[in-house]
C-alpha cells in the first residue's frame, strides 16, 4: 500500500489519480471505489466507497493521505457507522 502525499484541498477526489503511473511497474493507475474490511479488536468493520488508485498492471493500491485519515477515524470509532448488519461466519 502506498500513500500519495500530493495536496488535495478539493473534497471531490475524481481525477485525483488521473495520469499517475505506478511506481513499481509504471503501469497506469485507475480510480476505483472499494470496500475495505478491517478487524478492530474482536470485531470486524467494513468501510465502503473508499476511493483508491489501483495499478492496472500489478494491482498495487494507492491511497490519498486524507482518505487514509478518514479510514483511520473509522477504525478508531470516531465516525458514526451508516449501517449495522449481521454476518454469517464460516470455518474450514
Ligand atoms: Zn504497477
Amino acid at each position: 500500500m502506498k500513500i500519495n502525499q500530493r495536496k488535495n484541498d478539493d473534497e471531490n477526489l475524481v481525477g485525483f489519480w488521473e495520469g499517475e503511473k505506478c511506481e513499481y511497474c509504471n503501469g497506469p493507475i485507475l480510480e476505483k471505489k472499494i470496500a475495505l474490511p478491517r478487524k478492530v479488536g474482536r470485531r470486524y468493520i467494513l468501510i465502503k466507497n473508499v476511493p483508491v488508485g489501483v495499478c492496472k498492471e500489478c494491482g498495487t493500491k494507492y491511497y490519498a493521505a486524507n482518505i487514509l485519515k478518514t479510514i483511520e477515524s473509522s477504525v478508531r470509532g470516531r465516525r458514526k457507522p451508516v449501517n449495522k448488519v449481521p454476518m454469517f461466519v464460516y470455518s474450514l
